[in-house]
């Protein structure tokens, strides 16, 4: 395309002008050309059908009929004055009614003319009926004349543009204006042999049908180019990035596998590794053979083993003569992470220490200087391990947990602390749909776990409703009794803190009566605690001294507490699904048979009623997000809030998966064959690099 033309202020559009311009800026961000080509309709109206007059239904947004006027009269006083109009086919009667601009309907109307009705479909009295219906004389020839067979397009517009007669019709004459003057100016921005591949129609020709399609046939070849057209980009961009990444980024070589790897592997891994945690660490090895730093996302359930698999990692990392580190968002979560590390690799092995926010200042002076000496090995910490004063004598290996809370400079403050920058793992144990991967995190490489260790016992969830609370209180004490431990959960109301604390409160009462001491013991832990008390509830809870935790939501996630093994969780309902996997995730981490309870009220949404269904049918991570994304769009998924990439126009990623993949695979292909867009026919391609305009997406893109 021509990007100069499509730069032109929106104010030289014949038909604009100044105040139009203003306006159209205002309320939709209108600014140029391009703008006001790229206002896609919302949906186009079907004027391709007539219907009878008896076959109306009232439902129906919109109908064309076409009808003989047998009458017309205004009638009423004032307020209620109208102009009254019947018509009739061979089938029925149907009543017009106007409100507005009477006087001048009621002449241009002649009783005994055939007349095309458009308009929405409304019932008085057992009659149809319509109110202010478009209305144009019938005749043969009219139909093909006036395009009244074609799809016609609605546009969003607003109070404010209807003002400056830029209702959704309004908009369609300066479409049509613009796309008459410049349809031209369009240029294609795809090499030929991508779109004989993916048999796209032309780029202007998608712009034309997007708006003014001649049928459904046309208006989803033109969505087809243009969705595919918008994925393509997106995805050549991204990858570009992750090149231009590689070509930056020097990374240290971990060229062997040495004593610590092995020793671990052979004497102190008390486990066969699954083939999903075998496949990772290949993919990781060779990710750190290559000289360029590694990017690495390893996305996988609560409990199927990410740590071990960092773990082995960074002993490769040692083996190297780096020194390596794990990042926790909070403290509880780093201290278990130095637990379970410790206990994996035993003593006298090699050296592991813990940083975070409650570190003395004096275990943090001997801690530093071992740190800049190279002896310790792994730190394990919170923000803290960041922090300017902590120096590394040769940081190779990084593994974040819990990515969404690490900004990308966070993780870039890491690099700096090293001339050649280290690798890194960021872990995840909320699973996002691969799509959705490829387009958030595109320009990092993805690993994911997707199987647990063999013999673990899925855990079972039911759903109950409120009548079933005897027995959910009748399971707990059995429970209880086999020396289980309980967590009961309450939804965090972020509106209404007074409500949640009720709520909580309540549930509290209720639980208190139920179990009473000294036989139970509950442990109680909300938001509105300090820090230390909430650490001390949570420790009773760990040592075992109470039986039932009732929490809000602050629970951290990833707490580990083997003999937990049921999780109950109250308002269900009001849970993301996302939200509920985590939950459930806290259960299930000891031999024992691991049970969910979701308690909900009877009323349920319909997607209430399929989150709690979905849960209680599968325990699998990735299944859940596909669901979560289908019911909640990409614009909700937990983390990708800020992310601009998802300010898709055409493309949608629920609906579009299947289009999405094949453009990542067209992408990647070209990338494979010509790294640098220098062939001949990608010449189309490494030029949209060039020109800020390149494509016509492509500044809302970056
Ligand atoms: P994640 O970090 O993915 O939640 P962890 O690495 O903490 O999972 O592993 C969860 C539990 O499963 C730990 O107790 C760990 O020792 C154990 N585990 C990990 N991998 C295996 C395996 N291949 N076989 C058996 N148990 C395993
Ligand atoms: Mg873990």
């Amino acid at each position: 395309m021509n990007s100069q033309a499509f730069q032109t202020p929106i104010e030289y559009l014949k038909g604009v002008g100044l105040s139009r311009a203003e306006v159209l800026k205002k309320e939709l961000q209108i600014v140029n050309f391009e703008d006001l080509l790229r206002h896609f309709p919302y949906k186009h109206i079907d004027r391709t059908r007539f219907y009878k007059i008896k076959d109306i239904h009232p439902d129906w947004p919109y109908v064309q009929v076409i009808a003989r006027l047998t009458h017309k009269e205004i009638i009423g006083e004032k307020h209620t004055r109208r102009l009254v109009v019947q018509a009739k086919d061979n089938t029925g009667v149907i009543e017009l009614v106007w409100f507005q601009g009477i006087r001048w309907v009621e002449k241009t109307l002649v009783v005994g003319k055939a007349y095309i009705l458009f308009g929405k479909p409304g019932f008085f009295n057992g009659k149809a009926q319509m109110a202010h219906p478009e209305i144009e004389p019938y005749s043969a020839g009219a139909l093909q004349q006036k395009g009244n067979l074609t799809l016609q397009p609605a546009y969003n517009s607003t109070e404010k543009l209807k003002q400056f007669s830029l209702d959704s019709k309004g908009l369609q004459k300066l479409i049509a204006v613009l796309l008459e003057q410049h349809l031209k100016d369009i240029h294609e921005n795809l090499p030929l042999y991508i779109i004989n591949r993916f048999k796209l129609i032309a780029r202007a020709d998608a712009y034309r049908h997007i708006h003014f399609p001649e049928d459904t046939a046309r208006l989803n070849e033109a969505l087809h180019r243009l969705k595919f057209e918008e994925l393509f980009f997106l995805q050549l961009k991204l990858l570009k990035n992750k090149l231009n990444h590689d070509q930056k980024f020097k990374g240290n070589i971990f060229g062997k596998v040495g004593e610590f790897f092995n020793e671990f592997y052979e004497y102190k891994l008390p486990f066969a590794l699954t083939n999903s945690q075998k496949r990772v660490l290949k993919e990781i090895r060779q990710d750190t053979q290559r000289g360029v730093q590694m990017n690495r996302l390893l996305q996988g359930d609560v409990g199927s083993g990410k740590t071990v698999v960092a773990l082995m990692s960074m002993l490769i990392a040692i083996d190297n003569g780096f020194q390596t580190c794990i990042m926790a968002p909070t403290e509880i979560l780093a201290n278990q992470h130095y637990q379970t590390i410790k206990e994996l690799v035993g003593d006298d092995f090699i050296e592991v220490a813990l940083l975070t926010g409650s570190t003395s200042q004096k275990a943090r002076r001997v801690l530093h200087e071992r740190l800049e000496s190279g002896q310790l090995k792994i730190l394990i910490g919170t923000h803290a391990l960041i922090e300017d004063k902590v120096q590394y004598q040769n940081l190779g290996f990084v593994v974040i947990d819990e990515q969404h809370r690490f900004g990308v400079e966070q993780r870039s403050k890491l690099w700096r602390k090293n001339a050649i920058p280290p690798h890194i793992l960021v872990m995840t144990a909320t699973p996002i749909p691969r799509t959705l991967a490829m387009t958030l995190y595109g320009d990092l490489d993805i690993s994911v776990i997707d199987e647990l260790p063999a013999g673990r016992k899925p855990i079972q969830t039911v759903h109950f409703y409120e009548n079933q609370r005897l027995r959910m209180f009748g399971f707990m004490k059995q429970e209880i009794a086999k020396g289980r431990q309980i967590y009961v959960v309450y939804p965090l109301i972020q509106e209404s803190e007074k409500l949640d604390l009720k709520n909580l409160t309540d549930g509290i009462d209720v639980m208190a009566h139920e179990f009473p001491l000294p036989d139970y013991r509950i442990s109680i832990v909300h938001g509105k605690l300090k820090p230390a008390e909430k650490q001390f509830e949570m420790n009773r809870f760990i040592k075992g001294e109470t039986q039932i935790m009732v929490a809000t939501t602050v629970i951290e996630v990833g707490v580990n507490i083997p003999n937990a093994s049921v999780m109950i969780i109250e308002n269900a309902e009001r849970f993301g699904l996302s939200q509920l996997h985590q939950l459930r995730g806290r259960v299930g981490r000891g031999a024992e048979q691991s049970f969910c309870i979701l308690m909900s009220h009877h009323k349920l949404s319909h997607d209430g009623k399929t989150r709690l269904d979905t849960m209680v049918k599968t325990n699998n991570g990735f299944e859940i997000a596909e669901i979560d994304l289908q019911l909640r769009g990409p614009g909700n998924i937990e983390g990708t809030q800020q992310s601009g990439v998802l300010d898709l126009k055409v493309a949608n990623l629920v609906t579009d998966q299947e289009l999405l993949i094949q453009a990542r695979k067209c992408v990647e292909d070209i990338f494979e064959k010509d790294p640098q867009l220098a062939l001949p026919e990608n010449q189309i391609l490494h030029h949209s690099f060039q020109t800020k305009g390149h494509g016509l997406s492509w500044n809302k893109i970056s």
